[in-house]
């Protein structure tokens, strides 16, 4: 947790899971490994899951494979630009995880396929779901909101709002879970990166759902807010205004924010304050990581020679 000060005449605080020591860390590495605590209890010798070759949960479950010696095979989208190398993919190829690539309409298919095939060989798979998706995801995030929890107590403030970048939502539903079990007044605003609404906010609403099937749905649908308003293009494309304030983010604190999640997220949160008028206020901005994509970003834009 560090405090960054005044922010849009609000108190900013901002909680690094990108620093989470373990494979260049993020929400991934905060998921993956309470799925590897599964793992290690079962009987496996193979993991399957999916992912992009952008993906950081890849990265992060090829990682713990690798350090376990399990196989690891990564069911991949085919990409408009062939699935040329990032910083991600090539760190996946180096723990020895195998990708298979296939048109998005086969994904489902081919991760059935691939499942099948194992166990017909006598093999053991696990699967995780693309992102770490499913209730350990979100338990993932009910561990981090009791984190924070601690860390007001420690500060001696509270946070009235918490913001971070929102794509399947698991993140999402882990937070609002926390905030639910406990019965706390802090106000989640997911940012999305990428999907709409009524979409990106009914998975994140599912995800809760089935987390805690004992919960008032109208409690749930109450508290899950999903912001899809600065989206701003393509998923993985910045605005001129992003990258402005990604470069300014990094130049002020020192901290790496990357095209696809955080910066989005972090120029949501400043077009939120600005959008709702949140003044006197304590904003807690949640870093979910992303470091490879830091460098994709940062290697194509000295490619271009605009941005260092
Ligand atoms: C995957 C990812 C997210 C989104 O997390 P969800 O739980 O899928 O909503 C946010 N930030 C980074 C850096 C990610 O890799």
């Amino acid at each position: 947790m560090t405090d960054l000060g005044n922010f849009e005449d609000n108190h900013l605080y901002i909680k690094r899971d990108d620093l989470i020591p373990y494979s260049f860390g993020g929400n991934k590495a905060r998921k993956g490994l309470l799925f590897f605590e599964d793992i290690d209890a079962g009987d496996y010798d193979t993991v399957v899951t999916y992912g992009s070759t952008r993906s950081n949960h890849c990265r992060v479950v090829a990682n713990l494979a690798a350090e376990r010696g399990l196989c690891c095979i990564l069911i991949s989208p085919k990409e408009e630009d062939g699935g040329a190398p990032t910083f991600n993919s090539i760190y996946t190829a180096i723990c020895g995880a195998r990708r298979i690539q296939v048109p998005v309409s086969e994904v489902h298919d081919t991760i059935e396929q691939t499942l099948s095939d194992l166990r017909s060989k006598g093999k053991k798979p696990y699967f995780i779901p693309g992102g770490g998706h499913g209730n350990i995801g979100t338990r993932a995030y009910v561990n981090c909101y009791e984190e924070i929890r601690e860390e007001e107590r420690e500060l001696g403030i509270s946070f009235d709002y918490l913001f971070f970048a929102s794509g399947t939502g698991t993140t999402q539903a882990g937070l609002v879970a926390g905030k639910l079990l406990h019965g706390d007044e802090i106000a989640i605003v997911g940012i999305s990166i990428a999907r709409k609404n009524p979409r990106g906010r009914d998975v994140v609403v599912a995800s809760v759902r089935e987390y805690l099937p004992e919960e008032d749905p109208a409690v749930i649908d109450a508290n899950v807010a999903f912001d899809d308003a600065y989206i701003q293009g393509a998923y993985g494309t910045a605005s001129s205004g992003e990258q402005a304030l990604i470069r300014q983010v990094m130049v002020q604190y020192g901290i790496p924010l990357d095209t696809t999640y955080t910066g989005k997220a972090f120029y949501g949160m400043q077009q939120y304050v600005r959008d709702h008028a949140v003044t006197g206020k304590n904003v807690l901005f949640l870093h979910t990581g992303g470091a490879p994509l830091f460098f994709d970003d940062l290697l194509a834009a000295g490619g271009r020679g605009d941005e260092t």
